[in-house]
């Protein structure tokens, strides 16, 4: 089987019971979040090994968060529980599109505590794929100096790596963003970024213009995800593009992070590229039908069952 690595934040979501303006909400139900652990989540239902490096508030929602990923079957060997750190929280509002907006409390987050010198070989043993995203990087600048580290791991161990840079500009500027994202593209194998996000980052989204970005950086998937229109890839000087499934959406939130972990496995598995957007998109797809950040995300045979229909036509 298998074995992905990835290392991130976690926190507690409050999901409103009613969609609309948050201040008239006055119900939520208590749910885990944080786009690393939704991924490692997606990646264990599909049949994955998953471990996610993790540092978790010793407090009452640090064990809610740990116990949540234990019993997804995630390899929690790498999470600590931090005493003095409480875990941070967010609210979401919903609204009757299926559209949202967070709104955090992030105090000094636990994962503050994870030092450089947490990243040995052992943190990687096993592991046949490494995936990273960019909200590690935004929660700290030392971040990127663990992100480094791991990276340098990585490629030491010739251990593949797909990143997801998930920016978010509450975390952080652009331009901090973009000077991060510059040191880590060099190591990345399998670049996973949204259509709107890569125009921030690259300033850009012609093909042409991508085409160049994969080049400079030695990037061999450039998937570029766009929500309900699908998503596409230029591997080996190729495009390759796949429409979205048809379906009604009810909250799109962890889309990006189910379709990652889709993708991953589709490349684990040596699928040919229509057939890994299909897979991604199928997983992508099906998270947004369900509300909350990861119950959606299927298992092995719910993707099969829902891309059967589906014929790919490779030539
Ligand atoms: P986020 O980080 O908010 O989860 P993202 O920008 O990384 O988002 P999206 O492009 O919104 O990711 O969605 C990822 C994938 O999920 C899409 O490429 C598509 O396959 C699937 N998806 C998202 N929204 C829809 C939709 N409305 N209908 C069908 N599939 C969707």
């Amino acid at each position: 089987n298998f074995g992905v690595f990835t290392l991130g934040d976690a926190l507690i979501t409050f999901n409103p019971s009613d969609t609309g303006p948050l201040r008239y909400v006055s119900t939520f139900s208590r749910k885990v979040g944080g786009a690393e652990l939704n991924f490692a989540i997606g990646c264990a239902r599909l049949g994955l090994s998953s471990k996610w490096m993790s540092r978790l508030g010793g407090d009452e929602f640090g064990r809610v968060i740990y116990n949540f990923a234990r019993g997804e079957g995630i390899d929690v060997s790498e999470v600590k529980l931090m005493d003095g750190y409480p875990t941070s929280l967010n609210f979401k509002e919903i609204r009757e599109d299926g559209s949202g907006k967070t709104f955090y409390y992030r105090y000094q987050s636990p994962i503050l505590t994870m030092e450089p010198s947490d990243i040995t070989e052992a943190v990687l043993k096993d592991v046949d794929l490494v995936h990273l995203t960019g909200v590690f990087l935004a929660i700290d600048p030392k971040n990127l100096d663990i992100t480094m580290q791991v990276l340098k791991l990585a490629k030491k161990n010739n251990i593949p790596v797909s990143f997801d840079p998930n920016i978010r500009l509450k975390l952080w500027t652009i331009e901090e963003a973009k000077a991060a994202y510059m040191k880590v593209f060099p190591y990345v194998d399998i670049l996973l970024t949204g259509k709107d996000e890569i125009e921030l980052i690259h300033g850009d989204s012609s093909n042409e213009s991508l085409e160049e970005l994969a080049e400079e950086f030695k990037i061999a998937h450039l998937v570029i995800k766009d929500g309900g229109n699908g998503a596409k890839v230029f591997i080996n000087g190729q495009w390759h593009e796949k429409e979205a499934f048809k379906v009604q959406p009810i909250d799109t939130v962890g889309a990006g992070d189910g379709f990652d972990a889709g993708y991953v496995y589709s490349y684990l598995h040596n699928y040919s590229p229509l057939e890994s957007l299909q897979f991604a998109n199928g997983v992508g797809a099906l998270v947004t039908t369900v509300s909350g950040d990861n119950e959606g995300l299927p298992e092995l045979d719910e993707v099969f069952a829902f891309i059967r229909n589906e014929k790919i036509i490779e030539r």
